[in-house]
């Protein structure tokens, strides 16, 4: 079904104002453009989708459903329909139609972009225009004039391949040969699917750390932290130094490696030697080094790759608690980084950890705790558990707390 394009801009705003916490009574600001924000993760979006690209994109799979259903009675009905001699001249064109074909209409051109030949006798295909080969059509790649005869080439092979079998048309963008939503999508926003194995930004997706610091991280590779520098260029009337040191405009580069804070916790954490000179680095490449290293950290023997996202997290914290609380540079971010770290690497890190958990002697323990009411107040009850760094069971409980609210129930179980 085609979407106007007004339905599409309102579903986008929608989904822009909930990423960026945006409300009707609060405007927030939305720190990287809808543009980026719905590139595919390898190239440095989100991943998001834009509405009105969507659509066309699942358009052009009707029409790839259309072509490959040929036999089906709804295809047969529409082809002969609307693929008459009739209508396929200029003013047939524009004669009225039903709204599933103005659909396929919509969806025609990211479904022809993704059209591969794949040629046997040959005879079907244009040899400069046509997609047959991995790289495109050829004349997409050539520029300038032809030679008259090079221009009169017209069949893609002087020796047919196979000369009893007519050449046949497939999804380019796919190993089977068949469509794909993923390059649809790229096609019909007008990018190149093939440039997805060339992208520089898919480490951070593969971080070893939460998502919201990977979140962060992509907000810091793209400059758009808000910081005061940044703030400041994009219109708002703020003092762009930064407030706990006085030295410099508060960038990110400042915040997270030049200032007095970031110093003082990277020479605490004891930067492996192997990455200091990533430290002069520009900031994206500072951060993928830091965060694809097989360097071990020294203190506990777990990877630096796992302490690093936690520290530049905590200082962004730090940052924030001294801006908006209590403009005192807080004391503890080392000790802050070294505990999250630690609790990611024992119970959130990926199973390559395994192996290295074990040489980890850290005695502490984690408690999760909750609690319920059946009404508000009602009968309630919550309970417990124990464990330890690794995971494992040390000790449960449960108990009913008698005639309570459920906010009384959360509580009281910790
Ligand atoms: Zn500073």
């Amino acid at each position: 079904m085609l979407f106007l394009l007004k339905i599409c801009n309102t579903i986008d705003k929608k989904i822009r104002d909930f990423l960026w916490g945006s409300i009707e009574e609060k405007k927030r600001m939305h720190m990287l453009n809808w543009q980026t924000v719905t590139q595919p993760k390898e190239l440095g979006g989100l991943g998001l989708f834009q509405t009105r690209h969507r659509n066309q994109t699942l358009l052009a799979k009707l029409c790839w459903h259309l072509a490959s259903e040929h036999e089906a009675l709804w295809a047969r009905m529409l082809t002969a329909k609307y693929l008459s001699t009739r209508r396929l001249t200029e003013g047939g064109r524009n004669l009225p139609c039903s709204r599933i074909w103005v659909a396929c209409k919509v969806g025609g051109p990211a479904y022809v972009k993704g059209l591969k030949w794949t040629v046997n006798n040959g005879s079907s295909i244009n040899f400069w225009k046509d997609f047959w080969l991995p790289c495109g059509p050829l004349r997409s790649i050539i520029e300038g004039l032809l030679h008259r005869d090079e221009d009169q080439l017209t069949t893609a092979t002087p020796f047919a391949l196979n000369q009893e079998t007519e050449d046949s048309l497939a999804w380019a963008f796919s190993k089977d040969g068949l469509f794909s939503l993923q390059s649809a999508y790229l096609l019909a926003r007008g990018s190149n699917p093939l440039n997805l194995g060339i992208s520089s930004m898919s480490w951070i997706w593969k971080a070893d750390t939460h998502p919201r610091i990977q979140f962060f991280m992509w907000m810091c590779s793209h400059n758009s932290l808000p910081t005061s520098e940044i703030l400041g260029l994009r219109g708002l009337n703020l003092n762009p130094i930064c407030t706990i040191c006085h030295q410099e405009n508060e960038s990110v580069d400042h915040l997270l490696r030049r200032c007095n804070v970031a110093q003082d916790l990277w020479r605490k954490l004891k930067v492996p030697r192997e990455l200091l000179f990533t430290f002069d680095q520009l900031v994206e490449k500072w951060l993928e080094l830091n965060c694809s290293t097989g360097a071990v950290f020294d203190h506990l023997g777990i990877l630096w790759k796992v302490v690093f996202p936690m520290g530049i997290w905590q200082l962004w914290l730090a940052r924030n608690k001294f801006h908006f609380r209590t403009s005192v540079v807080d004391k503890l971010i080392h000790t802050k980084c070294i505990k999250e770290s630690v609790e990611f690497f024992a119970i959130g890190a990926k199973d390559w950890c395994n192996k290295m958990k074990k040489v980890i002697r850290v005695a502490w323990m984690k408690l999760n705790s909750n609690g319920s009411a059946l009404g508000n107040p009602s009968k309630a009850g919550g309970g417990g558990l124990i464990r330890d760094h690794q995971g494992n069971w040390v000790r449960g409980y449960a108990r009913a707390h008698g005639n309570t609210s459920s906010s009384i129930a959360e509580l009281v179980p910790a």
